[in-house]
């Protein structure tokens, strides 16, 4: 689904990606692990197009989307998104905020649009809050707002940065099983996470990056509990 072919991103003389290969393959959750400032979010904007890239090459299915004559938006809409920060519309209902893209961007019409909307809702246990504003709903809750704008459109690719990083502790749990429902419902994921146990259980592969270089990767058993490298063990003691 997705290619980074030696991806160097720089901003002023500080390298933040460091002529960086990476295949996200069909059906696959990679995460993404490393210290703050690793580029571990640099990487997923980049894949947005939401920073331009210095050099190398990004290819979601085939197609080079760095390419200067991509059309950015249309990339955009094959990807879903999802940050740390809840990036809801505030003065928009849960329902609108899942599916405004839908409706602007793919041009679906909107009680179509609507209908699938609740559908969602319901998948992310939200049915029941479709009318309400999203200043009333919990910060899992909200995430799981954006989760469901974010494969309204059926993306080929799913980026999510962080997405329980802001959230107290207990609601943590209920973020990470809808991630660990849109794997086994097939999502393609790109993901960062300082939830190892996540990783551990939902990863396909975990990715290490230190300095916006690939130190080391494989399935999670291997990097989490066996890593090779003597940064990945670094890393990794300073989380327990
Ligand atoms: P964290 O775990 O804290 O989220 P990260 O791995 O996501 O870290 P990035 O946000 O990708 O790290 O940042 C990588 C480096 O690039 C950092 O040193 C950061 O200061 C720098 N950087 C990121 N965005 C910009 C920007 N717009 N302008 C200048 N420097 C930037
Ligand atoms: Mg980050």
């Amino acid at each position: 689904v997705l290619a980074l072919e030696g991806v160097v991103k720089a901003f002023g003389d500080q390298v933040v990606l460091d002529a960086l290969d990476l295949e996200v393959a069909e059906h696959e959750v990679v995460v993404l692990i490393g210290a703050s400032g690793s580029g571990k979010s640099t990487l997923l904007r980049c894949v947005n197009l939401l920073e331009p890239v210095d050099d190398g090459r990004i290819r979601l299915d085939g197609e080079d989307v760095t390419d200067p004559r991509t059309d950015a938006d249309a990339v955009r809409a094959r990807i879903g998104v999802v940050f740390q920060q809840f990036n809801l519309f505030p003065h928009r209902s849960v329902l609108d905020n899942v599916t405004l893209a839908a409706r602007h961007v793919h041009r679906t019409p909107k009680a179509e649009a609507e209908t699938r909307g609740r559908r969602l809702l319901e998948r992310v246990g939200l049915a029941d809050r479709a009318g309400e504003y999203p200043d009333r709903l919990s910060g899992g809750q909200q995430q799981r707002v954006a989760i469901a704008r974010a494969i309204m459109t059926e993306p080929r690719l799913l980026l999510l940065d962080e997405i329980t990083s802001a959230l107290d502790p207990q609601l943590v749990g209920e973020v990470l099983d809808l991630v660990a429902e849109l794997k086994d419902a097939g999502s393609t994921i790109l993901m960062t996470t300082h939830e190892m146990h996540f990783a551990e259980h939902a990863a396909d592969r975990v990715v290490f990056l230190q300095g916006g270089r690939i130190v080391e990767q494989g399935p999670p058993e291997q990097v989490l509990r066996d890593p090779q490298h003597e940064s990945t063990r670094a890393f990794l003691s300073r989380l327990r």
